[in-house]
């Protein structure tokens, strides 16, 4: 391959300086056309290997039917809502993003927006230029002393401790996979959502947009903020509630906020946030900068050129080299994997340090791939489910310091294709084991020291409880109540009248007001929830 020469059509004025890894590899030739829409962008993409975009140009299945060279798109930035990832997937096209470039950029603007907040620089500034001198009515208040609240400790959110730390504040961070390690050397108090949301004097969000972040700053949480507190979200449009931040502003619940993402962008021209007071409104500039700019093209230029030249894809966003036949047979177990490694990750939250995967089955070359969609099951409710998939899985786990090692087991008395995944976690360690049967029918066969059978699909409940009488009625009852209807429920235990565990399948969602109502049992000592499919 190392032969091959390669053609890069780059567009959408993508930072020219940060193009530096093609221009230094004589492999690589450039053909830099700005504008999309430009006939030279159609004639250029009829021989380009790579396209390298920014958010502005669609790449669409018409546009990938005109590029039969094209084997990498690479995103300089980290959406990639312009893309249609399926199309790419379905003609062997990687996708590729930049999700570090940004960090410094979004963490400063966050930091604009938080000053601009607790000293209203926007709205008085607005004052001055309608003609007025009104410094009475733009009484601020300082940072020093105050708690930043921080839901999220990645890359953005991690950067923004810092800065705050510097500024003398007290920072409080929740974020479920961070560890007591990364905590401490952010020096950041690591501490429960409900406590981060109630004690924060300025609530800073930056997380994934992921089904469990999802709205998840909605009216209630607004409502248990500080009154006079400040939020700010410089992460994605859909955590905040933006009717009931609008009220919770116009209420004055809350002192004052600022956005700089939407949960449709363009913003509406006729959203009530445009005239809630005392907000702050930026049109997603995070990125905006010409160092992330900088960062980002290069970042994706490193990126494309090992994909394009050395077959890494390690950093891709779409699953392109699952095609071959032997692999797609493998499909049920590799499914079990990551069915396996969310069920792993539900019963043992925390930071998480270690995974093994062991296998005993058949097939010889099975072990790896299963092991990347293990991490994929493990890593999607940390990384957002869209950034992850069995190509980048593995790198992105060694990105977070998970230890990962593989182990084939030699073969199981009881099941021809069986998978096992220990973890080790901050808050507990955990043994997990699935099978297959007759090779296509899926089950999870141990949880911790539990031997269980159970299909794992729908949502699985799975309690601890005492092995008394009565209990699996006084549970079906609570299930029965609330609508639930029980697909599958597997009681084990570890010697009679000691602890055990029900694993229950069942057809719809508990919602946390459920399992309030199923720990108040007295036999029940513990109960999660963990939506499988
Ligand atoms: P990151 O992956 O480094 O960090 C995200 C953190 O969120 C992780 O530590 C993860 O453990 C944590 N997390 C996941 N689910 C959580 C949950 N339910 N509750 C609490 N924490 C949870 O990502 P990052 O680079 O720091 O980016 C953070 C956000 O900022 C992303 O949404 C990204 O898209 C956005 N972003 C916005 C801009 C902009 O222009 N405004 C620019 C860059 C990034």
């Amino acid at each position: 391959m190392s032969a091959e020469r390669f053609i890069v059509l780059v567009t959408d004025k993508v930072s020219g300086a940060g193009l530096e890894p093609f221009e230094q590899d004589d492999r690589f030739d450039i053909v830099k056309v700005d504008d999309s829409k430009d006939p030279a962008f159609e004639q250029a993409l009829a021989t380009a290997h790579g396209l390298v975009v920014r958010s502005a140009t669609k790449v669409r299945a018409d546009m990938l039917d005109k590029a039969p060279k094209l084997r990498v798109v690479g995103r300089a930035g980290v959406g990639v809502d312009n893309i249609d990832l399926e199309a790419a997937t379905a003609r062997g096209v990687a996708v590729l993003n930049a999700p570090a470039g940004n960090t410094v950029s979004a963490a400063e603007l966050t930091m604009a927006l938080i000053m601009s907040m607790v000293r209203q620089v926007a709205a008085a500034d607005a004052s001055m230029r309608r003609g007025e001198w009104a410094r009475s009515k733009f009484q601020g208040v300082e940072l020093r002393g105050r708690t930043l609240g921080l839901i999220g400790a990645g890359r953005i959110g991690g950067t923004v401790a810092k800065r705050c730390k510097a500024f003398r504040m007290r920072v409080m961070a929740y974020d479920p996979y961070l560890t007591d390690e990364a905590a401490a050397d952010l020096g950041v108090e690591r501490a429960e959502l409900a406590d981060v949301i109630a004690s924060a004097d300025v609530l800073s969000l930056h997380v994934p947009l992921t089904d469990a972040t999802a709205n998840l700053i909605d009216a209630a949480a607004l409502a248990s903020m500080k009154k006079g507190a400040f939020l700010v979200n410089v992460a994605r449009g859909g955590v905040v509630d933006e009717a009931a931040l609008a009220k919770a502003l116009t209420d004055g619940h809350l002192a004052g906020a600022a956005l700089d993402v939407y949960g449709n962008e363009p913003l509406e021209e006729d959203s009530p946030l445009r005239t809630a007071p005392n907000l702050v409104l930026t049109p997603h500039l995070g990125a905006s900068t010409a160092e992330a700019q900088e960062l980002v093209a290069t970042e994706i230029a490193e990126a494309v050129r090992d994909a394009l030249g050395d077959g890494d894809l390690s950093r891709a966003l779409n699953a392109p080299a699952i095609g071959s036949e032997a692999l797609r047979k493998l499909m049920p177990l590799f499914e079990l994997g990551r069915r396996l490694g969310h069920l792993a990750r539900a019963l043992a939250p925390g930071g998480l340090e270690k995974v093994e995967v062991r296998y005993a089955g058949a097939s010889d070359n099975a072990l790896r791939p299963l092991a990347s969609y293990v991490l994929m099951g493990l890593l999607e409710d940390i990384i957002g489910r869209d950034q992850v998939n069995f190509v980048s899985a593995g790198h992105l786990a060694k990105q977070r310091n998970i230890g990962v090692s593989l182990t084939t087991l030699s073969r199981h008395a009881d099941y021809t294709e069986y998978v096992e995944i220990a973890i080790k976690a901050e808050r507990g360690d955990l043994k997990v084991a699935g099978a297959l049967l007759g090779d296509v029918h899926p089950r999870v066969v141990r949880i911790g020291e539990y031997h269980v059978d159970v299909v794992p699909e729908g949502t699985l409940l799975v309690l601890k409880n005492d092995d008394v009488p009565g209990v699996i009625g006084r549970v079906g009852t609570i299930l029965g109540e609330n609508g639930i209807n029980i697909a599958g429920y597997h009681q084990a235990r570890l010697a009679k009248g000691g602890a055990a565990l029900a694993a229950v399948v069942v057809d719809s969602d508990v919602s946390p007001e459920i399992r309030e109502a199923l720990l108040a049992l007295e036999e029940v000592s513990s109960a999660v929830a963990v939506g499988l499919d």
